[in-house]
Parts: structure tokens; C-alpha cells; sequence
């Protein structure tokens, strides 16, 4: 039996008495209830469900089933049972009327957007989603500037302004025909109902929204930005925007104090930041590279060859940090010396040569997966990482023993 869907003619209501006509248990354990009349609006043409209470129960989800609604309840037969919910009892369903008239103010925007793209730029909307915090269509247009985004911006803020009334025309008993739609209906349905932004705006549509134009203020095209050939166009409208003002607002106020700065000081304050960190780092790198420099000249002249003083003889060391350990490993190999650096917690080796010295790949890497470590590298470059202490010290042992030529 089809649902009366009273969301419609009656958008502002918030509850409704109405009969269970079924009830169901889905595979995954939620139950599936139907209703003679629902204030429930299904997911469907890019607009989310509503939500509620259905007999004091919370509903998960509101969905398209044939001709009917069906109200997805998280909870088993006992539980609907005994909150009276069995086929020809009378149930309240509560909806969630902030939500409701969230969904029906952006997606009313969409329509308001998109008319004023096709008249501006000649842009078809090709698709469009509700999602949590903002919206977005598609458009069959490159993408556009900030610039043109504000033109946009303020052409649907004065239509919004101008308190155009919206209207529903139900096809039949009246002639889609009659009606310049924006783009052809895609659904086939018994009853077509055209959505009119009096006489600006046509479109075949089955969601909710809102009766003027009014509320679709403050309205605001957050980005547009390049999507599988055309433009994805971000937007806020309403409540939401208003609601997103505050929180950029916010983010930007916490941010100054946070910077110590005035608001319109902070992009200045944020680049000359970054670049004071930038020349920091520099100045970091540089004398990182000296201190790993001192100590290589060190380890170079401490007599830690071992043998017969060979250049190729390896030099083993051990760093606080992979970052000093690969510094320390590259001045060794600078000095003419093939080094093994373990990089101390953070379980890695190492090792490096000097140019036209032995392949440490060679040398090492088979011991490195012997001792349960992976790694990789070429012939002046090699290091591993270890799952462990011991897997570490074992392969430093062999990589002592090792013969590297
Ligand atoms: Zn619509």
C-alpha cells in the first residue's frame, strides 16, 4: 500500500499519528516498519533522509521502497513490540524539524544556484549532494575563479532577498509540458511535481523545500574546483551558512590570539612565520651537518679501524635519531670512509660509502633480511629497519664480520 507522504503538504508539522501497515526484520537485525502516512522524508535525488522518533524509538533511516516508506528502526521485534509498534496499532512519529528544514533550505539554494549558472554561464548542473556540512553540484563548466564565484554568490543572495515564493505544481492534473523545466524529469513517476521559483526557476523534483526564497540567506560558494572534466561547486545556504559564518569566524579569532595578532594581521603573521621556521630549519640543517661533521672527524681519527687501516674498512657508530644517524653515516662517507650508524630507538642502520668506495647494498642487505630487518638501497646508500633491539645488534654483529670489498 503506498504511503501518504504528508512531508509534502504539510512540511512544517513535526508530528503525526498514523497506522502501521507492516513490520519487518532486516538480515543485519534492524526492524523495517511501514506506515499508512509518513512525515518522514526518504533518502533520494541527493537529499538525506530525515530523522526522528518513530513510538519513541530512534530512526536510523527513512528509504524508497516501491510505492512505500520504509523506516529503518535499530531495534528487534521485542523491543518495537513493546513499544507498541505491530501492524494496525496507531504510532506518533516525531521528526527532527531542524534537520528537515536544514535539507529543504540547501536544497532549495541548489535550485536557485544552478538556474542562475545556466543563465550566467551557459553551466548545466549534472548532480548534486546534501552532505553534512556543506553541499555540492556538478556542472559541465571548467572550473571558476573566486571572482566569478562571488559574482555568482551575490546574484543568488539578491534573488534570495527578493522573497521569491515557492511553489509545487503536481503533473497531472497539470502539464509538465506547460513548464519551461530546467532539465528533463529522470524519473518516470506517476505523479511529477514540479518545483517553481516563481517564474525564474523549473525543476522536476521529489525533495523538501523551503516556501520562499528568503531563508536561503546568507548564501555562500565556498570553493569551485576542478571535478572528472567539469566543476564541483561548493555552497552553504541558510541556517548553515550562518552556522559556518560563526565557526570561520571563530577558527579566525582563536587563531590571531593564538598568533598574537589582530585578525587581518594573521595571513601576514602565518607566511612570516613559516618563513622564520623555514630559515630556522636551514640554520638547524647546517648545524646538524657541522656537529655530524666533528664527530665523523673524531670516529675518522679515533682508531676504530680496526685491521689494517683500510679506507674500506668500515666504522661503526651508533646516533640519538635516524636524522643524526643518516648526517653522521654521509660526513663519514664524505671523509673517504664506508660507515655503519645504528640509529638507536627508532631501530634502524645506516650505512654508507664514499664515492667509488664498496656497494653497501651488497655488502649488508642480506644480513639485514637474515636478521629479520627490511630495507633497501644502492650502491653508496643502504639502511634497514629492525622489529627489534636484538634483530638490530644482530645484524650489526654480522655486519661486523661481514667482508666488504
Ligand atoms: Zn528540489
Amino acid at each position: 500500500m503506498a504511503t501518504i507522504r504528508r512531508y509534502y503538504e504539510r512540511p512544517a508539522i513535526a508530528e503525526l499519528d498514523s497506522v502501521v501497515t507492516g513490520v519487518s526484520e532486516r538480515a543485519d537485525g534492524a526492524s523495517v516498519v511501514t506506515l499508512s502516512e509518513t512525515i518522514f522524508y526518504p533518502e533520494g535525488g541527493g537529499q538525506p533522509c530525515d530523522l526522528g522518533d518513530l513510538a519513541g524509538l530512534p530512526l536510523e533511516a527513512a528509504l524508497e521502497e516501491g510505492d512505500e516508506v520504509a523506516h529503518i528502526l535499530r531495534a528487534d521485534p521485542v523491543a518495537l513490540a513493546a513499544a507498541g509498534v505491530c501492524p494496525g496499532a496507531t504510532v506518533r512519529s516525531v521528526v527532527d524539524l531542524g534537520r528537515r528544514i536544514d535539507h529543504s533550505e540547501q536544497h532549495t539554494a541548489q535550485h536557485l544556484l544552478s538556474s542562475i549558472l545556466l543563465r550566467a554561464m551557459g553551466a548545466r548542473t549534472l548532480s548534486f549532494h546534501l552532505g553534512e556540512r556543506h553541499s555540492f553540484i556538478d556542472l559541465n563548466i571548467a572550473p571558476f575563479g573566486r571572482d566569478d564565484a562571488d559574482a555568482i554568490e551575490d546574484e543568488v543572495t539578491r534573488a534570495a532577498l527578493d522573497d521569491y515564493g515557492v511553489t509545487t505544481h503536481l503533473c497531472p492534473p497539470e502539464d509538465p509540458a506547460s513548464f519551461p523545466l530546467r532539465k528533463e524529469p529522470s524519473v518516470e513517476a506517476a505523479v511529477l511535481r514540479v518545483i517553481e521559483i516563481d517564474g525564474i526557476e523549473y525543476s522536476a523534483c521529489c525533495g523538501t523545500h523551503v516556501a520562499s526564497t528568503r531563508s536561503l540567506e546568507p548564501f555562500r560558494i565556498l570553493r569551485a574546483e576542478k571535478y572528472k572534466g567539469g566543476c564541483r561547486v561548493y555552497f552553504v545556504a541558510g541556517g548553515r551558512a550562518r552556522a559556518d559564518y560563526r565557526r570561520v569566524a571563530g577558527i579566525a579569532v582563536r587563531a590571531a590570539a593564538a598568533a598574537g595578532c589582530a585578525d587581518d594581521e594573521l595571513e601576514a603573521a602565518v607566511r612570516s612565520s613559516r618563513e622564520r621556521q623555514k630559515e630556522l630549519e636551514r640554520s638547524l640543517a647546517v648545524a646538524l651537518d657541522e656537529v655530524a661533521a666533528a664527530r665523523a672527524e673524531a670516529l675518522d681519527g679515533s682508531g676504530d679501524r680496526s685491521g689494517d687501516d683500510s679506507p674500506a674498512e668500515p666504522v661503526f657508530a651508533v646516533a640519538a635519531s635516524y636524522d643524526a644517524g643518516n648526517r653522521l653515516a654521509r660526513a663519514l662517507a664524505r671523509r673517504g670512509r664506508v660507515a655503519v650508524v645504528d640509529c638507536g630507538d627508532e631501530l634502524k642502520v645506516v650505512a654508507c660509502s664514499p664515492t667509488g668506495g664498496p656497494a653497501v647494498d651488497a655488502a649488508y642487505s642480506q644480513a639485514a633480511m637474515a636478521a629479520g630487518g627490511k630495507g633497501g638501497g644502492g650502491k653508496a646508500y643502504f639502511q634497514a629497519a629492525f622489529p627489534d633491539r636484538a634483530s638490530l645488534e644482530a645484524f650489526v654483529a654480522a655486519a661486523r664480520a661481514a667482508v666488504v670489498s
